[in-house]
């Protein structure tokens, strides 16, 4: 038996079949933008741990900081005694989200906390209880993050009952017949037939739709959310968890709109590979919730914010946010030229490299994850590492660390090339 077979079995027996997992294939070691399995065989990594390794797998110079503060102290519980990491990594966080008012940063563990605590923030603020979220959308694992997900399977099927009060509208997704009119005509029935605006604290979308298919939010729905958000006193949360820090050629995807969430989520490649999510916002708004409402023993881990200092240092002098459109300008033109002559591209979308390929049946136009899972298989086998997304799960999404050096991106681009023409060869 191979190492890989070994473990596979071990893990079937030892853990729970509720985590989904790729691959068959144990993680040895990583560097950059490849990881080397047990058996020494190298993976292109254009997963990126799920969008967390924008500065790729140990950076240098966040390891530096990491084994700096290893040597000082891992664990005080902020809440015992605050150290001056967190303070700073906030005024960072402050500084360079969207929305020039004074804001205020809480830290949390992992995105599905952070999105639990932006609503409680939300509800504290506005003395109100619903929610408004989307279709497609996703949010988390946790009870209220779930509840909010806009996708039942795989994330919510026999998890109910979920927390009242949530309401989602449907995404405006033009190449599946939804409009923005659409959407927003749905918002108004829900105002006239659910729930009274008066009682929404706030509405809550990603501008780039990470597992729900990698949907670009049209600026003309981004606009309109802001104006009803300011015409009934809602809140407009952005969840940037996995569009933020330069992934979509933009530090920030709310950055292409020109408008300024009250409150923004974001997690994954903040801290590097490190467990850190954090709620900035509005000032006011975040110190809403009294003393005492917020936190958690791990909640801003010293380790995970002095990596998270680091990465935002490299995303700076690396330029991360021109790589992003560099890499993304590249993927798209690959796959339009391969759109031209393969009709099982549907279409090629996105913003900087936050790029996804949606694929349909040549000749029904629908949906076909089969295709997408062929090209993801053939890809693995052939040492590249893909993700899909969407909720017909027949879209590929493109999250390679922006670190990524050019040759090892060139290898990946033909590996790409080579399992989607393999792909239509096994129709
Ligand atoms: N929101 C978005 C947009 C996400 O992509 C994710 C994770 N895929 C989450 C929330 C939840 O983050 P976590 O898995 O760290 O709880």
């Amino acid at each position: 038996m191979s190492l890989n077979t070994e473990w596979q079995s071990r893990k079937e027996q030892a853990t729970t079949r509720g985590v989904g997992v790729l691959t068959q294939v144990f993680a040895a070691r990583a560097e950059n933008s490849e990881i080397w399995d047990v058996e020494g065989k190298r993976y292109i990594d254009f997963a990126g741990g799920i969008g967390v390794l924008n500065t790729g797998h140990r950076h240098p110079k966040v390891m530096a900081a990491v084994a700096g503060q290893l040597e000082k102290f891992t664990h005080t519980c902020y809440q015992v005694m605050p150290y001056p990491g967190y303070v700073a990594l906030a005024e960072k966080l402050n500084e360079i989200t969207p929305g020039r008012f004074p804001k205020k940063t809480s830290f949390f563990s992992t995105g599905a906390e952070a999105v639990e605590n932006a609503v409680k923030i939300a509800r504290a603020a506005t003395g109100r209880s619903g929610i408004i979220a989307f279709s497609g959308a996703f949010h988390g694992r946790t009870m209220m993050a779930m509840a909010l997900t806009g996708k039942v399977a795989p994330y919510k099927a026999g998890f109910g009952p979920f927390p009242p009060e949530i309401y989602h509208a449907p995404f405006p997704i033009e190449l599946h017949g939804v409009s923005v009119e659409e959407a927003l005509h749905a918002i108004n029935t829900l105002f006239k037939a659910d729930i009274d605006p008066t009682r929404v604290a706030a509405v809550i979308i990603e501008p780039v739709q990470g597992e729900g298919g990698f949907y670009v939010a049209p600026p003309k729905l981004m606009r309109r959310l802001r104006e009803l958000c300011d015409e009934h006193g809602m809140l407009l949360i952005a969840d940037e968890i996995q569009s933020g820090f330069a992934r979509t050629g933009k530090l920030f995807a709310m950055e292409h709109y020109g408008i300024d969430p009250d409150i923004i989520v974001t997690a994954k490649s903040l801290a590097g590979g490190f467990p850190l999510s954090a709620v900035t916002g509005r000032a006011d708004v975040m110190d809403a919730a009294p003393s005492g409402g917020l936190g958690g023993t791990y909640a801003g881990s010293p380790v995970a914010i002095a990596a998270a200092l680091a990465v935002i240092e490299v995303i700076r002098d690396e330029r991360l946010v021109e790589r992003a459109n560099q890499l993304g300008g590249e993927i798209k033109s690959l796959l339009g030229r391969l759109q031209a002559d393969l009709p099982q591209i549907a279409e090629v979308r996105g913003l900087g490299a936050m790029i996804g390929v949606e694929f349909a049946d040549a000749k029904t136009r629908e949906p076909d994850s089969l295709f997408a899972k062929r090209v993801q298989a053939r890809a693995l086998e052939d040492g590249l590492l893909l993700l899909t997304c969407g909720i017909h799960f027949n879209v590929i999404r493109f999250l390679m660390p922006l670190t990524v050096p050019d040759t090892v991106f060139a290898e990946a681009l033909q590996i790409l090339e080579r399992s989607i023409r393999a792909a239509v060869k096994a129709e």
